[in-house]
């Protein structure tokens, strides 16, 4: 069910066929061009693959301006209230840009942003989050059916001035609210899906809220755009969103399977797995690999990964494309295993 259309922001493309692309936002000062740029270099070096600006005032755009000739990823200007801050965003090179028509006000003014993002050829982000819902949608029972209505309210406007290169969000601190609003928002529009989950909060709370909330719409197809909302430095943001695709099969890279450990475990399965995820971190294949504390469940899983260990009383046995390549001893295992993970990843 992901999106029919395709959008194009900058280089990349958004929805259809292509795979998820993973944004993240920057959290400096945009006046402080030198801190902004290291800041999107760091995102981009860490997988983000878009990167958004805030643009509060006129006073931002020269500084936005130096960012989006220098940024090595394509570049979102985030605009609140001043219709103008976003006409001379997109002029300054924005290659989305991401407003509110509800806060930009008069249908007119959304109008003339339009106009100049069509001249420009880029695309807008309109939406709702639960923070926004517009006042007539208010008293609308059940709230996602008010967050749906919302967001679709401003996708009219953009069409009804024949403006169709459109990017729609819904987002809601509520995990379920969110997936029913963009489950909603799906069945009804062909535009691609920016998915998050609002103000997720901090580390440990944004990463299981998004990865339950993000999950289940992305196990459903929807979702062509994912941005990980957590408190503090947006490059964990990045990391995680490219860990919920890779580990939902969305994305290439590597995935480490590893038993919860019990009585019979042979081997210190959380030590070797975490090395494991080390020494594969810059993968860019799909590969499972499992880590495995003993020979009751650990074959059966080992078998199933393209490599794998499972902990004997004198050792391990290694898998490699379900079949025992080579028993060894716990002395060396660690250099054994790590050996054969290499030879099936020959370019690193
Ligand atoms: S694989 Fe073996 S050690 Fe690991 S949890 Fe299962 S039974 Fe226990």
């Amino acid at each position: 069910m992901f999106s029919k259309k395709v959008v194009t922001v900058g280089n990349v493309k958004i929805g259809g066929d292509n795979p998820i692309v993973i944004q993240s936002m920057t959290n400096t000062d945009t006046l402080d061009f030198e801190s902004t740029l290291r800041q999107i270099i760091r995102l981009s070096n860490a997988g983000a693959e878009i990167v958004r600006v805030s643009v509060r005032t006129l006073d931002d755009i020269p500084s936005f301006k130096k960012l989006c000739e220098n940024s090595n990823v394509p570049l979102v200007a985030d605009i609140h209230f001043d219709y103008k801050v976003a006409i001379e965003a997109i002029k300054a090179g924005a290659s989305k840009v991401r407003i509110n028509p509800g806060n930009i006000g008069a249908e007119w003014k959304v109008k003339e942003v339009a106009k100049v993002a069509k001249e420009y050829g880029i695309p807008i982000r309109v939406g709702a989050n639960s923070g926004s819902i517009k006042k007539k949608y208010e008293n609308l029972v059940p709230r996602y059916r008010a967050l749906a209505e919302s967001a679709l309210e401003e996708v009219r406007i953009l069409e009804k001035i024949g403006f169709d290169d459109i990017v729609i969000s819904i987002k809601s601190t509520d995990a379920k609210e969110n997936f029913l609003a963009n489950k909603c928002l799906a069945e009804k529009v062909q535009y691609p899906i920016h998915i998050g989950i609002t103000e997720a909060g901090i580390y440990e709370d944004a990463v299981i809220l998004s990865s339950a909330g993000l999950g289940a719409l992305l196990l459903n197809y929807i979702g062509d755009t994912i941005r990980i909302s957590i408190a503090g430095d947006p490059e964990k943001e990045v990391g995680v969103a490219r860990k919920l695709l890779t580990l939902l099969g969305f994305k290439k890279g590597p995935r480490v399977i590893a038993c919860p450990t019990c009585a019979r475990t042979e081997i210190n399965v959380e030590e070797l797995a975490l090395k494991v995820k080390e020494w594969t971190k810059d993968i860019d294949k799909e590969i499972n690999i499992a880590v495995m504390g003993c020979v009751v469940n650990g074959p059966g899983e080992a078998k199933h990964a393209d490599i794998g260990i499972a902990g004997t009383k004198t050792g391990g046995a290694i898998f490699v494309n379900g079949e025992i390549v080579e028993s060894v001893s716990h002395e060396k295992l660690e250099e054994t295993f790590k050996r054969y993970i290499e030879k099936m990843n020959p370019a690193n």
